[in-house]
C-alpha cells in the first residue's frame, strides 16, 4: 500500500503563497501560518504590480512581510515580476496557495487559477478558506480605515500599524 512512499527520501513540498500584500494584515498571516504546518518551505511571493499603484513601495512591503515572519527558517520572502508559474518553478514549488474570503473573492481566483493550469500544468492551486476572525480583513480595508483615521490595531502587525498612522496621521 505505501510502496511509492520511498521512506528515507527527502522530497521537499514547497508552497508559494502569492499577494500585493499591500499591506500584509493578519489575515495574510494566518493562512500563511496555516501553510507552514501543512508545507516544508513557504515561498512568499510578494508581486511588484506597479500597475495596481500600491502605497507602498515594494522594499517597503517586502520589509513587512519578512518582519512578520523574523526567526521562522520555513518561510522566504521574496519579490517577483515574472509570470507567477515562473516564480513558483524558479523555487520548485508544484502549488500555488491563495486565500479565499467570501464566494466573491472565487469567480476571479477561478479565472486565475485556470490560465495558471493552462501556462503549466504541472502546478495546482489550491485554496485555503479564511479564518472566520479574519473573513472581512483585506488590504484595501486596513488603508481605508487608517485614511480616515480609524483604529487598526490587531487587523496587521505593529510596525504597519505605525507606518499607516506616520501617514494618514492618528
Ligand atoms: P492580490 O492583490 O493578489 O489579491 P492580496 O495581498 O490582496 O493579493 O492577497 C494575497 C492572498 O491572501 C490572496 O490569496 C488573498 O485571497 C489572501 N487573503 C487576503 N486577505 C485574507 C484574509 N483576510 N483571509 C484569508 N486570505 C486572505
Amino acid at each position: 500500500m505505501w510502496d511509492n512512499l520511498k521512506l528515507g527520501e527527502e522530497i521537499m513540498r514547497v508552497v508559494v503563497c502569492p499577494g500585493s500584500f499591500d499591506p500584509i494584515t493578519n489575515g495574510h498571516i494566518d493562512i500563511i501560518e496555516r501553510a507552514c504546518q501543512l508545507f516544508d518551505k513557504v515561498v512568499v511571493g510578494v508581486a511588484v504590480n506597479p500597475e495596481k499603484h500600491p502605497l507602498f513601495s515594494i522594499e517597503e512591503r517586502l520589509k513587512f512581510v519578512r518582519n512578520a515572519f523574523k526567526g521562522k527558517s520555513k518561510v522566504l520572502v521574496e519579490a517577483y515580476d515574472t509570470l507567477l508559474v515562473d516564480f513558483a518553478n524558479r523555487f520548485g514549488a508544484k502549488v500555488i496557495m491563495r486565500g479565499l474570503r467570501a464566494v466573491s473573492d472565487f469567480e476571479r481566483e477561478f479565472q486565475i487559477a485556470q490560465l495558471n493550469k493552462k501556462l503549466d500544468p504541472t502546478i495546482e492551486t489550491l485554496f485555503m478558506m479564511t479564518n472566520y476572525k479574519y473573513a472581512y480583513l483585506s488590504s484595501s480595508a486596513v488603508k481605508e480605515i487608517a485614511q480616515y483615521k480609524g483604529c487598526v490595531k490587531g487587523l496587521v502587525p505593529l510596525d504597519v500599524e505605525e507606518r499607516l498612522y506616520e501617514i494618514y496621521g492618528k
